[in-house]
């Protein structure tokens, strides 16, 4: 598995994304049933409310070799502050329109 993570700008400054790093390397919760060689291709952020760089950033790492979209959980969870994206849903629609259905999408992390 491929994966580009997208995560929370909002988080950035106080969340250095270890449990995301660590679940995938441990194939924990969100990546429990992976059984191939987990790869990060890349991580950017949603590029601030309302989200919309996600969408473009995500089909760059398509481009870049990614085959999974990865919502981090401060996108969809509210990780690590309890405060969730108002715009999650609208913002997985909209990359899972651009990237196409050839692209697995998970909508978090732990
Ligand atoms: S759009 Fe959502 S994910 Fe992006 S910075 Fe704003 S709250 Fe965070």
């Amino acid at each position: 598995m491929k994966v580009g993570l997208i995560r929370c700008m909002q988080t950035e400054d106080m969340c250095p994304a270890t449990t995301c790093f660590k679940v995938m390397d441990t194939k924990k919760l969100a990546f429990r049933d992976v059984e191939e060689e987990i790869e990060v291709i890349g991580v950017n952020t949603c590029g601030g409310c309302p989200g919309k760089k996600a969408v473009t950033r995500a089909a760059e790492m398509v481009k870049r070799g990614a085959d999974t979209i990865v919502l981090a959980s401060c996108i969809t969870r509210g990780n690590p502050i309890g405060f969730a994206c108002p715009h999650a849903e609208q913002m997985k629609a909209a990359i899972e329109r651009k990237v196409g259905e050839s692209i697995k999408m998970i909508d978090y992390t732990h």
